[in-house]
């Protein structure tokens, strides 16, 4: 090998790609190291018998007016779908519109009594309670009834841990909060005007995977299968797979928690620090159906303890290009924690999907692989952010970038990760020039 480029970036995500594209663009040398045997992380998808699957439910949310045009730019409008978000939440054996907080009038009729003289008394309650837990956020902005039909058994099957041992801040942006007058309209069954961050999104025909195939067209070819690991900060030297490389600046998007097993050495306050980062793993099914979904929903939330996912969706209702003609592709987001058997959880989803009225019966499934997100969920516990604060300390002492969702251990959205990888570019070019 030649003269080692001294600059890194690790981990061929969505973050890593958009820096790699940006310090391309300015003419900056570096090379691209990614573990896995594909690019893209999280924002991949594969294809089976004419099916194609992203990491589960994958949608563009944009608000920040450069990304929409960086993606428009990467991608062309006309491979671009705007779709005006259809979801429901299954519960207590009836659909409701999401989000549930403003459209209680399908529950049983008691149910919506309680939720709705509920909502009203914390909307109404003075002085305002203290809101340092989510549950606390929930009970405070949604009443009692709202949370405990919902919003708890909802996202403790999502998070693992009950929204007690979870801290407030992560969940103003995406936890929507209706109005009173909105409440009181989903109430008696008035159409509500739509309401979340998720109202709408964009599409990519074929899946997110066009996304990172544009990315890649523009970034340093990616070195695949080349984990990093052993990172040496006195030497300034790492493993790229085989080999070991000096390094004058890194961007790693790898996960913090992971980051910090690769360094060394490091103090015992550090160590420690690290040790306390909490994330829940994923697992999820692509499920390929013989038939069309029978529902009129993009996706669904289900927060009944009973049934063993928490969320489903199909993506063959975002573009019909994802399935085979008359056929479709779902994602079902398992609540369970550790890696279930296959054979057994599948005929449970698939019952519950019938249940549901998503499927006519389990002859209806052609195939399902089961799947794994490592560390999908960062846990916003009441150790995160000291924690946070001690490595990032530590990092920048060590002229050491961490962003991305993993490398910044947080929970943020694709149109985050280009951004972040995009800054992260452009401090790594002025912290070279300097
Ligand atoms: C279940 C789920 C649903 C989501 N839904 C949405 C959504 O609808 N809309 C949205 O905008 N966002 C969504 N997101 C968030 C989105 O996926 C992420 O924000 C984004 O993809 C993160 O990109 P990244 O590059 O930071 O991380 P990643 O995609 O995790 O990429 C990191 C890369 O680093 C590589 N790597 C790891 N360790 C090493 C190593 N030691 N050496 C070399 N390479 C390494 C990995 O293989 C990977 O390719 C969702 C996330 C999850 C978990």
């Amino acid at each position: 090998m030649g003269h080692a480029p001294n600059l890194l970036v690790i981990g061929a995500g969505l973050t890593g790609l958009s820096a790699s594209m940006q310090l391309r663009r300015k003419g900056q040398p570096h090379r691209l190291l990614e573990a896995s045997a594909s690019a893209g992380g999280l924002a991949r998808t594969v294809t089976e018998a004419g099916y194609s699957f992203d990491c589960t439910g994958h949608l563009l949310h944009l608000r920040n007016p450069q990304m929409a045009e960086l993606i428009r730019e990467l991608l062309g409008d006309e491979n671009l779908l705007q779709i005006e978000r259809r979801s429901a939440v299954y519960s207590h054996g009836a659909f409701t519109p999401y989000p549930f907080q403003a459209n209680v009038y399908g529950l049983p009729k008691e149910l919506a009594f309680r939720c709705l003289s509920d909502f009203v008394s914390a909307h109404f309650q003075q002085p305002k309670p203290e809101i340092v837990t989510f549950e606390d956020y929930c009970i405070a902005h949604f009443g009692r009834a709202m949370s405990e039909a919902f919003m708890v058994p909802y996202n403790e099957k999502v998070w693992g841990v009950h929204p007690r041992e979870l801290a407030a801040t992560w969940c103003e942006r995406f936890v929507p909060r209706p109005t009173l007058e909105e409440v009181l309209r989903g109430a008696v069954g008035l159409p509500n005007p739509a309401i979340g961050y998720n109202a709408r999104f964009v599409y990519p025909r074929r899946g997110m995977g066009m996304l990172v195939d544009a990315l890649l067209e523009r970034a340093n070819p990616v070195e695949l299968v080349t984990p990093v690991s052993a990172i040496d900060l006195e030497r300034r030297t790492l493993r790229a797979g085989n080999n070991e490389v000096p390094f004058d600046q890194l961007l790693s998007t790898m996960s913090l928690s992971s980051l910090f097993r690769q360094l060394t050495p490091l103090p015992a306050e550090v160590q420690q620090a690290a040790s306390e980062l909490r994330a829940v793993d994923l697992h999820y099914l692509d499920v390929a159906l013989n038939t069309p979904v029978e529902l009129p929903y993009h996706w669904v939330y289900v927060p009944e303890p009973e049934i063993p996912f928490y969320r489903v969706g199909a993506y063959s209702t975002f573009s019909r290009l994802m399935a085979p003609t008359a056929k479709a592709s779902l994602y079902v987001e398992l609540a369970s924690k550790t890696a279930p058997a296959l054979g057994q959880v599948l005929p449970a989803v698939a019952d519950a999907l019938t249940q549901m009225g998503i499927i006519r019966g389990r002859d209806a499934i052609r195939f399902a692989r089961l799947r794994r997100i490592p560390n999908a969920y960062v846990l916003y516990d009441s150790r995160r952010e000291r924690a946070l604060s001690v490595l990032h300390a530590f990092l920048s002492e060590h002229r050491i970038h961490s962003v991305g969702r993993y490398g910044a251990w947080e929970y943020s959205s694709m149109e985050d990760a280009l951004w972040a990888g995009q800054c992260a570019a452009q401090t790594l070019l002025t912290e070279g020039s300097s």
